[in-house]
């Protein structure tokens, strides 16, 4: 199942039958077996997957995952959705991902950079011919990436890298940087109020939620709820989040002993009575089982997919859904600039990169909500349906349809 309902874009856009039948599979599909001997008779077995699920526009781009719950289907829908992001931000990359399924936290230092080692090896082709080119995704970081190009030699054979192997400066924090971008501009757009009216709940204290909340924090926006994958924290008066922030020991945990807050279960932050609801940890947390209890009027989807279809329905019309697509695309913004900055060398500042994030988030919004209101669509469609309009002129320019 493609993460796009076909059937209901084309009522906005043509999509020809040939387009229609490349865009509902995927191009092509990797596994293999990362086997590694720790020592005699002990091995490290990881199921691999990589999926480019179309790369008309560009070479495939997407993040490696690394955890036990990777399958391929999970690959494969998160690759559908970096087509679209990169197409609606108008970036020259098609949709990859890669999923390793390994828990981080369960291997060493050792065995990762191993593990990473290894994924190069097995995919030694893809990477140097510049065919996939990946970043980071869950359970992986900007080391990983750092090994990644060590292997290969090519600064731009993959992003995410730290800064001083050839990343970019505040590549790190660019898909929160766009969260809170988007997020400012539908608090003036479909709430007409100030940051500082606006209270805002966060689910994921990961790289995108973390960044995120701090931001909106910044900007003066009132963060009233975190959560990690254990629970989380509320305070309707608003959370500190600058000293959450600071106090961070074990990346993607909420530290202990720091938050002055009311404890709440996930759950229970899905459904908090405020302005805008950000979930920016895991998929599917929105589902119809929970969707009549959410409050929030606004709901800016920085995870990838954590919105289900049915749930989708059931809100189109009474919530404004910001998509995946929109709303996370900092990141992949940030991954293009740093890949022609390897190509051309060129320095680019911190303030370089927020610039490039907040101007091409605003000018995305600006495209979605004007589909919106002149084709009388949700923002989701919208963002969907100029989407894959991109995909397929790029389908008809390539002859492949
Ligand atoms: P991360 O691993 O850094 O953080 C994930 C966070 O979610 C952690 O705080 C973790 O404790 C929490 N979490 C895990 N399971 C949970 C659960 N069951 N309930 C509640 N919280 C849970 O990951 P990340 O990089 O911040 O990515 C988060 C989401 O954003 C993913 O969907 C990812 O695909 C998407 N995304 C990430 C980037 C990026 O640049 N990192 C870019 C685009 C999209």
């Amino acid at each position: 199942m493609t993460s796009i309902d076909f059937n209901r874009v084309s009522n906005f856009i043509d999509i020809p039958e040939n387009a229609l039948r490349i865009l509902s599979k995927s191009e092509k599909e990797i596994k293999f077996n990362l086997n590694l001997l720790l020592d005699r008779g002990k091995m490290l077995e990881a199921d691999c997957y990589v999926a480019y699920y179309n790369t008309v526009r560009g070479p495939a781009k997407g993040g490696i995952r690394m955890s036990e719950a990777v399958t391929l289907e999970e690959t494969r829908d998160l690759a559908e959705r970096m087509v679209w992001k990169c197409a609606l931000a108008g970036i020259p990359f098609g949709g990859g991902k890669s999923g390793i399924s390994l828990d981080p936290n369960k291997i060493t230092f050792f065995q990762k950079v191993s593990v990473m080692k290894e994924f190069v090896h097995m995919m030694e082709l893809e990477l140097k011919s510049g065919a996939y080119i990946p970043a980071p995704d869950m359970g992986t970081s900007a080391r990983d990436m750092a090994i990644i190009y060590g292997e290969t030699h090519i600064l731009e054979s993959v992003t995410g890298k730290p800064p001083r192997i050839g990343g970019l400066p505040g590549r790190e924090e660019a898909t929160g940087r766009g969260v809170m971008k988007v997020t400012l501009l539908s608090i003036e757009e479909f709430l007409k109020q100030k940051p500082s009216q606006a209270s805002v709940a966060v689910q994921g204290f990961g790289n995108v939620g973390s960044w995120a909340a701090l931001f909106l924090r910044q900007a003066g926006a009132k963060v009233v709820a975190i959560s990690d994958y254990r629970g989380g924290f509320y305070s309707k008066k608003g959370l500190n989040i600058e000293d959450i922030f600071k106090n961070i020991k074990v990346k993607g945990q909420i530290p202990s002993g720091v938050v002055e807050g009311e404890e709440i279960t996930n759950k229970e932050l899905l459904s908090l009575p405020v302005d805008i609801l950000i979930p920016a940890a895991i998929e599917n947390v929105i589902a119809k089982e929970n969707v009549l209890e959410i409050k929030a009027p606004v709901i800016v989807e920085a995870a990838n997919g954590p919105t289900t279809l049915e749930a989708d329905a059931v809100m189109e019309g009474k919530k404004i859904v910001v998509p995946d697509i929109l709303a996370n695309s900092g990141g992949v913004i940030a991954s293009y600039v740093e890949w022609r900055k390897a190509k051309s060398g060129a320095i680019t500042k911190v303030s370089d990169t927020y610039e490039t994030i907040d101007s091409l988030i605003a000018d995305n919004f600006e495209k979605c909500c004007h589909f919106s209101a002149k084709e009388k669509c949700s923002l989701k469609i919208a963002a969907q349906a100029i989407a894959v309009k991109e995909v397929v002129n790029a389908l008809q320019e390539r002859a492949w349809i």
